[in-house]
């Protein structure tokens, strides 16, 4: 029989174990196999990563490289540098491929590439096969039993899931290491293809995984490390307390607990593919079939795994418009104040349904940049913020608390506007995933209680009453009594000068000067005034009821309603 000459594409599957793809390929004929990664321009240029992310992103590549070489001596990950569309053919050629091997990926620029690799391959007289392997159904399977319908509930995603069967069950980790087949073997390093003469290995010519500084990052501040050894391990670490993860229920965990966390802080490896989620949910299944009082989804830890397949399987139906609201017919049309870094004075932005308040697009540009900033003078906001930026990873109910505060239970700023900062510094950025969640956070889409709003300052209290996590990220208020660390402009200045701090001024980016040394800022507005502005905005724009796809919102004339 003919040997296939396998090329391993990796993208968002950085593991070896239970990988339904990669099994594919191992299953062909004889195979000799060439496991490659490139770095598409399209993420690199386009993609608004911290330098968290990217660190991520490398220490799956060396962990995954240092397994398959452990395996096969004489291999690695091939990590390379250009677009997939322009690649792939000269690689088809000069390594002489037979079949072109990758995981299914359901975003939007994915597919399009996808497509157009595919019939690259085709062109080029190579096969393609595909497998899903990112969640734990087929989310195209999902939606196709969904009526082509997006799902928008877990009881959805549960219903279509079921009528596609069972989640399938984690291969067969040993049965599917490359080392199991005697006959595969990776291709001469240099001998077929020369890296140095075409310019696309890496700057060492080597394909051998990059350091940040080459990618041009400065170092990585986030203590959360790749790679599918880690991942396995921290598996493992989570398993072994049962209790916890057989009663685990997501609403009663912390947002404000740190070192450690409250939740598993897997969702970066599910992104990067390092932890394969049938794995996980099959482990957890597996414990909580034994266990007495476990809990169940939607709060326990395989529902944690529901909400993930809802919004790979929403964004499945709806395609591009998933991420935005211009054209989403799922997502409603809200009136957001328009931030935009205009000079003063020179446009309003006022919300045209309600007219009943005015804010200057300026003032909501100022609210947003404290926002991201993490200088809103609100210190559970800030403290959160600030732990986004600096580990590239929050709470849950973090992300909950900063979302709501951010659209409709304070600034009344567009969702789009957060979820962008999201983008950039989540490690788990997962496109269905952030704008999925932002909709629902902002009541667009998914959920409708907009009259449930979270307190910037009870909500924080609730968990943490000593405050040791705003202490944490806002050490400006280290040393401020417990009674007033939420609110700290309540508290007299007796209590400012013990702790050495004293609260004004907007942290310099709110018009009106540099921050000064030893302050923390006022509060940006009053929460509560804010609370009741925007509760009886997105109550008039619920009774207009105007949705993404509405030929006013894609016109721009929703102002004349
Ligand atoms: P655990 O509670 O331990 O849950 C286990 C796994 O389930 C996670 O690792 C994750 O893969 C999945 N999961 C849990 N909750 C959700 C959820 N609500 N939606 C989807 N998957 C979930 N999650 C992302 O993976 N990427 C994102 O870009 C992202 N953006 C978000 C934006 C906002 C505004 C909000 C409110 C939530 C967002 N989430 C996102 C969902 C959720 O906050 C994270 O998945 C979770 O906090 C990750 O921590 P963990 O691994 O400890 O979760």
């Amino acid at each position: 029989m003919k040997e296939a000459r396998v090329l391993y594409w990796f993208r968002t599957d950085l593991r070896l174990h239970d990988s339904p793809a990669l099994q594919a390929a191992l299953d062909l004929s004889r195979p000799s196999y060439t496991p490659i990664f490139t770095f598409d321009p399209h993420y690199v240029y386009h993609s608004k990563g911290s330098g968290n992310r990217w660190q991520f992103l490398l220490d799956c590549q060396n962990d995954l490289s240092e397994s398959i070489t452990k395996l096969n001596p004489r291999s690695q990950l091939f990590v390379l540098r250009e677009a997939p569309q322009t690649l792939l053919p000269k690689l088809f050629k000069a390594w002489r491929i037979t079949h072109l091997v990758f995981e299914r990926d359901t975003d939007a620029y994915a597919r399009a590439r996808d497509r157009a690799v595919s019939d690259l391959a085709r062109t080029a007289g190579v096969e393609t096969l595909t497998r899903y392997g990112r969640t734990l159904w087929d989310s195209d399977a999902v939606v196709a039993q969904h009526g082509g319908k997006p799902t928008m509930s877990i009881a959805q995603l549960q219903a279509a899931g079921n009528k596609v069967g069972p989640i399938p069950t984690p291969l067969d980790f040993e049965q599917e290491r490359p080392d199991a087949d005697p006959d595969l073997n990776a291709p001469v390093r240099e001998s077929e293809f020369q890296p140095y003469k075409t310019g696309i290995a890496g700057p060492h010519g080597d394909f051998r995984p990059e350091v940040l500084e080459e990618l041009g990052f400065p170092p990585a501040t986030t203590p959360h490390r790749g790679g599918e050894t880690r991942a396995l391990r921290m598996l493992d670490h989570i398993l072994a307390d049962e209790e916890y993860a057989a009663k685990f229920q997501k609403p009663k965990t912390s947002p404000a607990a740190f070192e450690p966390q409250s939740t598993t802080l897997l969702s970066p490896h599910h992104h990067f593919g390092s932890l394969s989620p049938r794995l996980f949910y099959w482990r957890v299944q597996d414990l909580v079939s034994r266990f007495k009082g476990a809990s169940t989804p939607p709060e326990s830890l395989t529902g944690q795994l529901l909400f993930r397949d809802m919004y790979f399987a929403a964004q499945a139906a709806i395609g591009a418009p998933f991420t935005q609201t211009h054209n989403n017919p799922h997502c409603r049309f809200i009136p957001w104040h328009l931030p935009s870094k205009v000079e003063a004075g020179t446009e309003t932005g006022t919300n045209a349904i309600s007219g009943e308040y005015h804010v200057d697009s300026l003032q909501a540009e100022r609210w947003f940049q404290r926002w991201k900033a993490g200088l809103t003078g609100f210190p559970w906001i800030d403290a959160l913020m600030r732990q986004l930026k600096h580990d590239g990873w929050i709470h849950h109910l973090g992300r909950h608390a900063v979302a709501c505060f951010l659209t409709r239970g304070g600034c009344y700023v567009h969702w789009e506007r957060g979820a962008d900062v999201f983008e950039e510094w989540l490690l788990d950025h997962e496109p269905a995933c952030n704008a999925g969640n932002w909709q629902w956070l902002s009541c667009t889409a998914f959920f409708s209680q907009y009259f449930r709003c979270y307190s910037p300052i009870a909500f924080g209290q609730k968990w943490d009453k000593e405050g040791r996590f705003v202490r944490r990220w806002v050490p400006e208020l280290k040393d401020l009594d417990a009674k007033y660390i939420y609110e700290p402009w309540k508290a007299p200045l007796s209590a400012l000068d013990k702790a050495g701090v004293r609260i004004e001024g907007d942290g310099g980016l709110g018009g009106n000067g540099k921050r000064e040394e030893g302050t923390y800022p006022e509060p940006m507005f009053d929460f509560n005034e804010r609370r009741k502005v925007c509760l009886d905005a997105m109550k008039t724009a619920y009774q207009v009821g105007i949705y993404g796809d509405d030929e006013r919102v894609k016109n721009g004339t929703w102002r004349e309603l």
